[in-house]
């Protein structure tokens, strides 16, 4: 079962979860074409070597499933970058998207088995990657999970829990997204939890592009929740044209992803 025998290194707020060295392959500790320039930063409160190796995991899972990709890059903002994301390659990789669930359920644990603030009832995420995380973090914690959907209505980005999804008053929920830029899917599905009478433990995304978000405030409550991924992503953007952006100064062709992934800018 997971979380059995693992040692806890609190670090503030934080607890990280060191992961067995048989459950990172010695070869993805490193991780094959890792880029050895400033791209992956870590929050100081999770230093720590079982974080350091967690990162590098998932930023190998994500170039080898090549849900990360070098180039020349038109993102929908207009701006030019020279790596681009979709998340969906690595999603659609069972195995991969089933090893870094893996990290979150070594992490937490079903309710009532340790008592220490981690135990958890249900896994819930936003549509459409949430869907796809939160059931198997679920499976591996022998949870429910589910996923809330997005309301058009009024002016405000709104989530539901529909289709039956129920959620007890006082059950201990984990938010799991994929991407987390804003943080709107996850701000938006929050007041939905607390009107149900949930709490959240914490929330929880594979990459962190938001330049290094630790919690989020619901909208509603005010209430902060705690906040961590698994990598935290910079990708630098730049203004289109030789002047700014390097990969036009060096007229490399330009790859426009559009609608076709989540632009990563
Ligand atoms: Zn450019």
């Amino acid at each position: 079962m997971p979380g059995t025998g693992l040692r806890e290194i609190r670090q503030g707020r934080s607890t990280v979860s060191p992961i067995p060295s048989a459950r990172l392959p010695r070869r993805g500790m490193r991780g094959p074409a890792i880029h050895s320039g400033p791209m992956t930063t870590l929050k100081p409160t999770f230093e720590s070597s079982a974080r350091v190796g967690i990162a590098a995991r998932t930023e190998a899972l994500f170039r080898s499933s090549g849900a990360l990709r070098d180039g020349h890059f038109l993102l929908k903002s207009g701006r030019h970058s020279s790596a681009y994301l979709e998340k969906f390659a690595v999603l659609s990789d069972p195995a991969a998207t089933s090893e870094l669930c893996g990290f979150w359920a070594g992490h937490f644990r079903a309710r009532g088995e340790v008592g220490d603030g981690l135990e958890i009832d249900l896994v819930a995420g936003p549509t459409t990657g949430g869907v796809i995380l939160a059931f198997e973090t679920g499976r591996q914690l022998g949870t429910r999970a589910f996923f809330a959907e997005e309301v058009h209505a009024g002016g405000h980005p709104r989530r539901e829990f529909r289709r039956g999804f129920r959620i007890e008053p006082r059950e201990r929920v984990l938010l799991v997204d994929d991407i987390l830029t804003t943080g709107g899917s996850l701000l938006a599905m929050i007041p939905a939890v607390e009107a149900a009478g949930g709490e959240i433990v914490e929330c929880v995304v594979l990459v962190d592009r938001s330049g290094g978000m630790s919690t989020l405030t619901s909208p509603t409550s005010g209430r902060r929740y705690a906040l961590s991924a698994l990598w935290i992503l910079d990708l630098p953007t730049y203004e289109p044209g030789p002047a700014a952006c390097p990969q036009c100064a060096d007229g490399v062709e330009l790859d426009a992803p559009g609608s076709k992934g989540a632009a990563a800018g």
